[in-house]
């Protein structure tokens, strides 16, 4: 396979598993909008999804799925523990196994480090927090339900808390986290592969009105090597060492996505975008019981 091949790379986590680096992402994809998505995604040739409790469309993601005719074990499935599920993660795994109608997922994500009260948004259970929710993600693996374990939106002061616990004996195989060149966390990123956890780049397009298509220096660079501005973006994460998940519910821009073979950036071209200067967050965390972002990738 030649390099420039970049929808067929793969990134390989610690636990020895391959995660196709290009996925399709499925936040805020509407019910009746996301089974096509899938569809035409794994058509085109994608074999990552990437779902979540949270985003209420497991079970149409699975009937996409189902009705692509892509055999099962050629597709990467992720989904993600919701909040309000810590201290019930193995109803939180089988419910969503059922609703994807699947027998196991590829990658199974702590979507955020906050034991949310079901009963109230607003509070933090009191006798819970994520490394109990991590003990019970370690138990995952051997019920064959999960292939490998990972968390989401953790950073640096989180993920140390983590690892040093005593009772943490695996290494999250990903941490997910907003990258894209107005968050670019570099040394959260660099955090990540030291402990030899994969990131995947969420909002990697810079999410819903993206700011980044106002950016002139990634207009002129799209226009300068004959690509749109989201395949430029895409390619900067997968050639900066992450997985990308780019959501759309349109055919042409789901297709576009996946338009990325046979060209890359030069390393002039790859710092030009790491040097944009504006800075802003898609995600942040002041709906959760917690604070769970301390500034700089902290
Ligand atoms: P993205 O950065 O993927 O951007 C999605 C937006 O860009 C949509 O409005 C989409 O619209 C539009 N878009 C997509 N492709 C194109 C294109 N080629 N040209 C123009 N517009 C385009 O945002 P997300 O925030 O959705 O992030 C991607 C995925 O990451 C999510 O879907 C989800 O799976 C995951 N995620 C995970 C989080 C976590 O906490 N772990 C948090 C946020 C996201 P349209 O659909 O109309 O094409």
């Amino acid at each position: 396979m030649s390099n420039l091949e970049h929808t067929k790379w793969t990134f390989t986590l610690n636990t020895g598993a391959k995660i196709p680096a290009v996925g399709l992402g499925t936040w805020q994809s509407k019910p009746n909008e996301v089974k096509e998505a899938v569809k035409i995604a794994l058509a085109k040739g994608y074999r990552h999804i990437d779902t979540a409790l949270a985003y209420g469309n497991e079970a149409e993601v699975g009937e996409g799925i189902k009705e692509s005719g892509v055999p099962r074990e050629e597709i990467w499935v992720t989904t993600k523990l919701d909040n309000t599920w810590h201290h019930r993660v193995q109803e939180g795994i089988d419910s969503s196994l059922k609703s994807l109608g699947l027998d196991y997922v590829d990658l199974y994500l702590v979507h955020w480090p906050s034991s949310t009260d079901p009963n109230d948004k607003k509070k933090h259970l009191p006798d819970w927090d994520f490394i109990k929710t991590w003990q019970e993600m370690q138990k995952l693996p051997a019920t064959g339900k999960v292939k490998n374990i990972g968390v989401s939106n953790f950073g640096i002061k989180n993920l140390e808390k983590l690892l040093n616990d005593p009772s943490t004996k695996i290494v999250p195989a990903v941490n997910q986290i907003e990258l894209h060149p107005n968050n670019p966390s570099p040394k959260l990123v660099t955090y990540n592969k030291e402990k030899g956890i994969h990131c995947t780049g969420y909002s990697c397009l810079g999410s819903t009105n993206s700011p980044l298509y106002r950016d002139q220096t990634l207009l002129s660079l799209a226009e300068k090597k004959g690509k749109t501005a989201q395949q430029v973006l895409l390619l900067w994460g997968l050639q900066k060492g992450w997985s990308v998940i780019p959501k759309s519910v349109n055919k042409e821009r789901i297709e576009k996505n996946f338009e990325l073979d046979g060209w890359e950036l030069t390393a002039d071209e790859i710092k030009a975008l790491d040097n944009l200067p504006d800075r802003f967050k898609v995600c942040g965390d002041d709906w959760l019981p917690v604070k769970v972002f301390f500034g700089d990738d902290e």
